[in-house]
């Protein structure tokens, strides 16, 4: 069971399963999104996610290609991502997570559009795009 939020708390959720691989996609989508380098992000099953507090505050930044951003109205935190073409899975910002989480980035995607000022280090494949 993993448990997250939102910076202001008025959002809260759980997740009954385990995270998925954690991706950082580094796409020019994604550093808006963030603020920062990359989005760090673990699918997991949308069986097994809820949210438990704040349904009323989240708000949907939905794109053209049905690519939904959901985030706390209020203070702005990401929260998760999903897409209509694959409703079953919902990609976690494993930022606003207050669990643990016990594994490391397993791969970056989007390289082709990273940051200039951002250097990989970690040693963990790299995809130019989606692998
Ligand atoms: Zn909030
Ligand atoms: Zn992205």
């Amino acid at each position: 069971m993993h448990k997250g939020s939102c910076l202001c708390g008025a959002v809260e959720y759980e997740i009954a399963g385990e995270l998925g691989p954690i991706v950082a996609c580094h796409c020019s989508r994604c550093r808006k999104a963030s603020g920062s380098a990359f989005n760090a992000m673990s699918p997991v099953a949308a069986a097994d996610f809820r949210i438990v507090k704040g349904q009323d505050c989240v708000r949907d930044y939905r794109n053209a290609a049905g690519v939904s951003r959901l985030f706390c109205g209020t203070c702005g935190s990401q929260l998760f991502g999903k897409r209509d073409s694959a409703p079953e899975t919902i990609r976690v910002r494993i930022g606003s997570l207050d669990t643990p989480v016990s594994g490391k980035i397993s791969a970056h995607v989007f390289v082709g559009s990273k940051a200039g000022w951002d250097e990989i280090l970690d040693g963990m494949p790299q995809h130019q795009e989606r692998p």
